[in-house]
């Protein structure tokens, strides 16, 4: 019998944990138009890390859904996609950060980001904050125009919407409900995941 973990990520956090090759991870956005960074570490044979270029040049698309591999730095497969009720995901920008806040959105203190959640969560996996590079960005809706413009729109995620990642080798995850204003249509929203063992 394989044992399914449903787990709650509460508005503005993160976590980390490992998937072996074959598990396959369900992000689910409870409440809808929330989104979910999500970034995959491995280490073997030697570290690698999700890469969205490679993931562009190997799918020929900046869209990613159901049937679409994500690669490595390596260009070695790391997770596909094998389930997705919404179609629209982003693999352009970077984990919102205090930076983000700071340069973009003139905040002034402190304020709660993807970039701080991924950074504390897989500390304890011997991943730094510089090895961070660009998540995919599950339901972050973003618009690219003809003259390569880029408009962050509200998630087209509604309630109980989902993806699911099929891991191709085993990984380390970094995963978070998002932090940042604009990106959630202005309401910071809880994120359900939940890992399915393929044994
Ligand atoms: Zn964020």
């Amino acid at each position: 019998m394989s044992s399914r973990t449903l787990s709650r990520l509460e508005p503005q956090t993160g976590t980390a944990f490992l998937l072996s090759a074959g598990d396959t991870l369900r992000v689910t956005d409870p409440e809808g138009e929330q989104v979910a960074d999500l970034i995959a570490f491995s280490r073997e044979p030697r570290p690698a890390w999700l890469s969205s270029g490679r993931s562009f040049d190997y799918n020929d698309t900046l869209y990613f859904t159901t049937g679409h591999t994500l690669y490595s730095n390596r260009s070695v497969p790391m997770l596909t996609i094998t389930a997705d009720t919404v179609g629209r995901h982003d693999f352009l920008y970077t984990p919102c950060s205090a930076e983000t806040f700071k340069l973009l959105y003139k905040t002034t203190g402190h304020h709660p980001s993807c970039f701080e959640n991924l950074a504390t969560s897989l500390a304890a996996y011997g991943v730094a904050g510089d090895d961070i590079p660009t998540t995919f960005n599950i339901f972050m809706n973003v618009d690219i125009g003809k003259d390569g413009a880029l408009t962050i729109r509200p998630p087209r995620s509604r309630p109980g919407d989902y993806i699911e990642f099929l891991a191709v080798m085993d990984v380390v995850v970094g995963l978070t409900a998002c932090s940042a204003e604009m990106s959630n249509n202005y309401r910071l929203k809880p994120i359900d995941y939940e890992v399915r063992p393929s044994k």
